[in-house]
């Protein structure tokens, strides 16, 4: 299948899955995850109307960002962990940051932004596992975080986004998404603006989806296996 048959199937797969949870398919957004993939990929996607795209590594992107220019209307948010000597260039290529993981990161995005004149919007990533190998902040965490976030003037938390463990069946990830969704509800008391939860891939998207999921991040049902270049 081609990726803009791959992009219909699954607006349709997101739109039966709201359906089934009683929810409008405006409501989630379809995020291409095009790490790994080269520009062109990205190209053949914009053709077929996909606007919305995650990109796991600063300077990948900066590399494939060369051919990317003309597409002015598509945006690229960073999904991937960031380390603090790439803010900079961070907060200079991507339209949104989708896994702050630090009140110190945030800082320095908000500092680059605004030498910028640029608005950033970021999601927090919440570590819900205990595995050793995902990123994101403890649940405890997170208020306190959020309550000094607000000192920031050119970056604005929007909401939440969690990678749960890997598993062949969706449903061992639906109580990370429920709990991930709980912290946001949470969280939205005191903090209008952070509305959206970022959660679900290939895999598991249908289960986010009836869990309050915004925001689906897919990337193999898109581009097909990553092929990852072997380790000299
Ligand atoms: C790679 C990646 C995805 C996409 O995963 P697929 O299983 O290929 O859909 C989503 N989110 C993050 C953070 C990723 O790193």
């Amino acid at each position: 299948m081609s990726i803009a048959e791959n992009i219909v199937r699954l607006k349709d797969e997101i739109a039966v899955a709201c359906r089934r949870a009683g929810r409008n398919e405006n409501e989630v957004a379809l995020m291409a995850v095009s790490k790994v993939h080269p520009a062109e990929a990205i190209l053949e996607a914009y053709e077929a109307g996909q606007r919305l795209f995650g990109e796991n590594r600063v300077q990948e992107y900066e590399q494939k960002s060369t051919v990317l220019a003309g597409l002015k209307d598509a945006s690229f948010h960073l999904i991937g962990p960031l380390q603090s000597n790439k803010t900079n260039k961070a907060a200079e290529l991507f339209d949104a940051i989708d896994a702050v993981d630090s009140l110190r990161i945030a800082q320095r995005l908000d500092a680059a932004a605004e030498a910028r004149s640029k608005q950033l919007p970021i999601l927090i990533e919440v570590k819900l596992s205990h595995e050793e190998s995902k990123h994101g902040i403890a649940p405890e965490e997170l208020p306190l975080l959020l309550d000094a976030a607000r000192d920031l003037r050119s970056v604005e938390v929007v909401g939440l986004m969690t990678v749960p463990p890997w598993s062949e069946d969706a449903e061992t990830a639906r109580p990370y998404f429920r709990e991930l969704r709980r912290l946001r509800d949470e969280a939205v008391k005191t903090h209008s603006k952070l509305t959206q939860l970022s959660m679900g891939m290939s895999n598991d998207f249908p289960v986010a989806i009836e869990e309050g999921s915004t925001c689906v991040r897919v990337g193999t049902a898109i581009f097909g296996k990553r092929v990852y270049p072997a380790v000299p």
